[in-house]
């Protein structure tokens, strides 16, 4: 959904989006977040305050995540509230990566043109609420380096210091 914000001017205006599970594309192979689970339901306002927009929104949905560990896929329910601050600009192209860096210091997008996708603003959320490592639990024991079973599962009866490290790695290999 791509809003017009010019079209905003003293009243706030609120959207309501349903993004059913395959909207979720993945932006690099591997990443954390394989994708949904349930459908996201979300709900923004934007409100004009000068030169810039105020949007606050929330939602909820629930993500596949990627175990670092074990490389299991789980789910995680996720539900918050967000805002941020969006300022369109009128940039050269030579300067745009300049300009990011100083609005992302500031906690404010900057956005060119006066246009704004609100699928894009979700999903930045969505990757704002992760952390940098995904457990499926956290005492997950995660993949045995030597044959890779799941030890969640199975118990295997390798010796993980056996051996120089050597000879480990090229097991691996081999
Ligand atoms: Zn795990
Ligand atoms: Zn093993």
């Amino acid at each position: 959904m791509i809003i017009d914000l010019s079209q905003i001017q003293h009243e706030p205006k609120t959207f309501y989006l349903w993004l059913p599970e395959e909207w979720w594309e993945q932006d690099v192979p591997g990443d954390q977040i394989q994708g949904l689970y349930q459908p996201v339901d979300a709900c923004l306002t934007i409100a004009r305050l000068g030169k810039r927009f105020m949007v606050r929104g929330n939602l909820r949905t629930v993500l596949m995540l990627q175990c670092d560990r074990c490389m299991e896929l789980f789910g995680r329910e996720l539900e918050g509230e967000f805002h941020l601050f969006l300022e369109p600009v009128q940039k050269k192209q030579d300067e745009e990566e300049e300009v990011e860096l100083a609005g992302e210091e500031m906690g404010i997008d900057l956005i060119p043109g006066e246009e704004v996708e609100l699928e894009q603003i979700i999903k930045e959320q969505i990757y704002l609420s992760i952390p940098m490592k995904t457990l499926c639990k956290d005492d997950c024991l995660g993949l045995c380096p030597v044959c890779g079973a799941n030890r969640n599962i199975k118990k295997c009866s390798c010796h993980l210091t056996q051996g120089h490290p050597a000879f480990q790695e090229l097991r691996k290999l081999l």
